[in-house]
């Protein structure tokens, strides 16, 4: 018999409702004192909390804890403790104090700190966010925790996230003060990441070393067909993927995942799950598990997932579309465009602090999607490009325009805009829901921005979207709060501001090559690839900025430079040796096999006699072995420049990466790949494209 979905829903995380009911009512209203208002919690408390926890999970079938945690690898670590405890008499108990709920010490030296935490005080420690709930996942109860280390320093993805919201939430309450919102009490962001992903068969995975090893191939020819007839996109779902989105579904809501939307994609055996939006931390967690769960299920239907954002050439990659708004605890969304001309003049302020935000900080939100992966995705023909923009739709831009320059906005108005003292003319919503080439669109009320990559936590992104925000909210919140006359500054205020920014607007085709001599002309930044990004999140301004807002300080941000930077390069690393790999011990002897069986076949066919036509053997022999040679030596040479490599700085060894090994390896692909159109499927050492993307 199945369960019913409402039942199902949450049935494995320790919500309200389950405090509510299971905790004595002066804990529990301590505990959402702490929750609400990010107070330590006391440590009797704690074990009032923690008891009732680990009964709670214990009733689930749970025999372990962990605090969950998400360092700077971007995956999230969790070690493992069973709730036993010796009673003296050779039985034991299960228990489980305040002690160990609050906080935990995972020797986690193996962490990458940016050489933040010195290997002589290598502990670092974890500690409970009470925002966050806990859950049973495999008879582990899950404890999320922020991961920092003795001297306060972030190690991980949520400290500063959690610190971002409390920036945006300072600064947007003054804003709203200003308005007269007297019964707002917190102001939150919002976010619902839509996740595509590719499915392949376990089967073929395994034979795949650059799967395995790089998550990408690192070879492969194009197939006679790809994603032209665009057949796939909201087509049928195959039985097997369906049978494995169920159990997904199923899995995900008992975590309290709101999974919603599931789909194909564009590309061949290419897949989308979306969840309902929910606050900013939570569904930064919730996107973490969505990961994990996609990896874990899928290799019980003899799937794997391939989360990568470019695992095949010459079709769509994957990305993470992160739909971000702002939103009080009374459930207005701030970037709703309101029926009042107050309401309107307070969207509109709301608006112009993220065109201004994303304007100034190009570099920034550039920088937090930059990984090597994604450098594939990005400036490609199906993602957004490298440079960022802001797509508003042409009714809004209009409406602005006419804000900015003091005129009506349509024939049949008579009198001019004036902010915070007109109605907002109506524009249909779905009218600014059509591009889909924008790297930062506003999809009616909210903004959504579609550069993340399939693999990376959101985390990074949403740091930087709420202090770049948080930033502008307060530079306005400074103005008007001197100002002598509140309309008269707000409509001045968004007036400049359309002025000063309406380069970043762009609602045409993001694709187009015409668009980066356009985006060149306009002054905005074009930063291609991981290395050339990377540098600007430690320029002093942005040091300045996050320090500001208590985001990062300094050294955090030196040790994640360092850390992203090591990223990029250790990625490459595995790729070209990968590659060296693959080409000395299976293309090459298979090549030579192929080779071998033409040249028999050659010497057969001449003893049959003269006349016999050899032209196929002979020519195909002669190419194979051309393309087989200068495979060779492409290979020799990436080994060469791969041991030059270790003797450079990071900053020197990023940039040769990116610019000689990358190319290099591209030029050994291109001989591997017209060797693989030529050479039969027996002797072809590894399952091709064609089994990949269309073998499910
Ligand atoms: P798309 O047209 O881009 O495929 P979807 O409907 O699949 O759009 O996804 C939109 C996402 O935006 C969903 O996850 C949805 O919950 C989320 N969303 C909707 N409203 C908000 C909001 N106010 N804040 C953040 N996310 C939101
Ligand atoms: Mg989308």
């Amino acid at each position: 018999m199945k369960t019913k979905v409402t039942e199902m829903f949450g049935s494995m995380v320790f919500d309200d409702s389950v405090m509510r009911e299971r905790l004595p009512k002066d804990t529990y209203r301590e505990l959402q004192k702490t929750i609400q208002d990010g107070r330590p919690l006391n440590i009797k408390i704690a074990n009032a909390v923690a008891n009732a926890m680990k009964d709670w999970a214990v009733e689930r079938g749970a025999t372990h804890y962990t605090h969950w945690f998400q360092p700077m690898t971007g995956v999230t670590a969790e070690k493992h403790d069973s709730f036993i405890s010796p009673d003296g008499h050779g039985k034991v108990m299960m228990e489980f104090g305040g002690k160990e709920l609050i906080k935990g010490e995972p020797d986690a030296s193996s962490f990458p700190s940016g050489g933040l935490r010195a290997t002589f005080e290598a502990r670092g420690y974890t500690a409970w966010d009470p925002t966050s709930y806990a859950f049973i996942k495999n008879h582990v109860l899950c404890i999320p925790t922020a991961f920092c280390s003795y001297s306060g320093h972030a190690l991980d993805k949520k400290t500063p996230l959690l610190r971002s919201m409390q920036a945006i939430n300072r600064q947007a309450m003054r804003i709203l003060k200003l308005f007269g919102n007297e019964d707002v009490g917190s102001v939150k962001t919002t976010v619902g990441s839509e996740q595509e992903y590719f499915l392949v068969d376990k089967a073929y995975y395994r034979e795949r070393k650059d799967l395995i090893y790089a998550g990408r191939t690192l070879f492969g020819a194009p197939t006679p067909k790809g994603q032209e007839m665009e057949d796939h996109y909201f087509g049928t779902i195959k039985s097997r993927v369906q049978a494995f989105m169920d159990e997904l579904n199923t899995e995900l809501w008992k975590l309290g995942v709101a999974a919603k939307t599931e789909h194909n994609e564009v590309a061949p055996a290419q897949y989308e799950i979306a969840p309902v939006f929910s606050t900013t931390n939570i569904a930064t967690d919730h996107n973490q598990l969505t990961m994990e769960l996609i990896q874990r299920i899928a290799k019980k239907h003899d799937l794997v997932a391939l989360l990568h954002e470019k695992p095949f050439a010459g079709i769509n990659g994957s990305g993470k579309h992160n739909n971000w708004s702002i939103s009080t605890d009374t459930g207005v969304n701030l970037l709703e465009p309101g029926d009042t001309p107050y309401e309107n003049a307070q969207f509109l302020l709301f608006l112009c602090a993220v065109i201004k935000a994303v304007d100034e900080h190009q570099d920034l939100l550039r920088l937090s999607v930059a990984t090597a992966g994604n450098d594939h995705r990005l400036g490609a023909n199906e993602a957004p490009p490298a440079i960022i923009s802001i797509f508003l739709g042409d009714e809004l831009t209009e409406i602005l325009k006419a804000i900015e320059e003091e005129r009506a906005y349509s024939g049949k108005e008579k009198e001019l805009m004036k902010v915070g003292a007109h109605v907002l003319p109506k524009f249909p919503k779905d009218a600014t829901d059509r591009n889909r080439t924008s790297p930062f669109a506003f999809t009616g009320n909210k903004f959504e921005f579609r550069m993340p990559g399939s693999s990376a936590s959101i985390s990074g992104a949403n740091i930087v979207l709420n202090t770049v925000v948080a930033d502008e909210l307060r530079q306005f919140a400074d103005v008007l709060e001197i100002a002598p006359d509140l309309p008269s500054a707000v409509h001045a205020l968004i007036k400049d501001t359309i002025h000063g920014h309406h380069r970043i607007i762009f609602n045409g085709n993001g694709y187009d090559d015409a668009w980066i001599e356009e985006a060149k002309k306009r002054g905005l930044l074009n930063l291609r690839t991981t290395p050339d990004a990377l540098p600007y999140f430690i320029r002093e301004e942005n040091i300045r900025l996050f320090e500001s807002h208590g985001v990062f300080d300094a050294e955090e941000m030196h040790s994640r430079y360092e850390i992203m930077m090591e990223e990029y390069v250790k990625t490459l690393h595995i790729e070209a040796q990968t590659m060296i790999d693959m080409t000395a011990k299976q293309i090459l002897p298979a090549v030579s096999r192929q080779i071998r069986e033409w040249s028999d076949t050659l010497c057969l066919k001449r003893q049959v006699g003269e006349q016999v036509d050899t032209s196929y053997e002979a020519k195909a022999v002669a190419m194979a072995a051309d393309l087989q040679g200068a495979a060779f030596a492409s290979m020799e040479k990436l080994k060469e420049e791969v041991a030059s490599v270790q003797q450079l700085e990071l900053e020197a060894s990023a940039a040769y990466y990116r610019d000689v090994i990358l190319t290099r390896m591209e030029e050994l692909r291109l001989s591997c790949d017209a060797l693989e159109t030529m050479t039969s499927a027996q002797h072809w050492p590894f399952p091709t494209y064609g089994k990949l993307l269309f073998g499910i």
